[in-house]
């Protein structure tokens, strides 16, 4: 959503994307206001999955004011991946679509499988940057997952190998959703 935003070049966007280039969480109002504006689309009246929010306590209070939440997911990865996969990812500069150096290569040489788009490297997927990012994550969203443990909301998924295919995680996310429904 912030990125939708970002290339719309909205006000919003303008001021997200000074944060998010120096590998900074953008204000929580701002980000907040962002997705009350999404969650009033219809296509959210049966409910949503958040992904990457909220990344900080307060984050998390002011999302309690416009949504309750039934399930939280912890996609627990090792700094090492995290390195690993930030600084192979290649992004289209046309479409936004994502490619990884190691996991998952273009067929051609930088660029793009679906549009022909120009491939390259995020602001922010660059190694200074991505030890930033860790940092805040640590300072952060961490203290999150002591939040809806509280709760008895969370549910981790340990990512421990770099090759394992998203669609892997994506079955292991599936079926703890299927099991929080059949047990409501
Ligand atoms: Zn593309």
């Amino acid at each position: 959503m912030v990125r939708e935003e970002i290339k719309a070049q909205t006000k919003l966007g303008r001021i997200m994307k000074e944060y998010s280039d120096k590998g900074k969480l953008g204000p929580d109002e701002i980000m907040i206001k962002i997705l009350a504006k999404r969650l009033r689309k219809p296509d959210c009246k049966k409910g949503c999955i958040l992904d990457g929010f909220p990344r900080t306590i307060k984050q998390a209070e002011a999302l309690n004011r416009i949504l309750m939440i039934d399930l939280v997911i912890n996609l627990d990865v090792p700094d090492e991946i995290i390195i690993q996969r930030l600084s192979n990812r290649l992004t289209c500069k046309r479409c936004g679509a994502v490619y990884n150096k190691l996991t998952l290569k273009p067929k051609r040489d930088n660029l793009c499988d679906k549009c022909g788009g120009e491939l390259y490297q995020r602001e922010d997927d660059k190694p200074k940057i991505i030890q930033e990012r860790l940092k805040v994550y640590r300072k952060k969203t961490e203290p999150l997952i002591e939040y809806y443990k509280k709760k008895g909301l969370l549910k981790d998924v340990r990512c421990d190998d770099l090759m394992i295919p998203p669609e892997v995680i994506v079955e292991k996310i599936k079926l703890i959703i299927n099991r929080f429904q059949k047990s409501k």
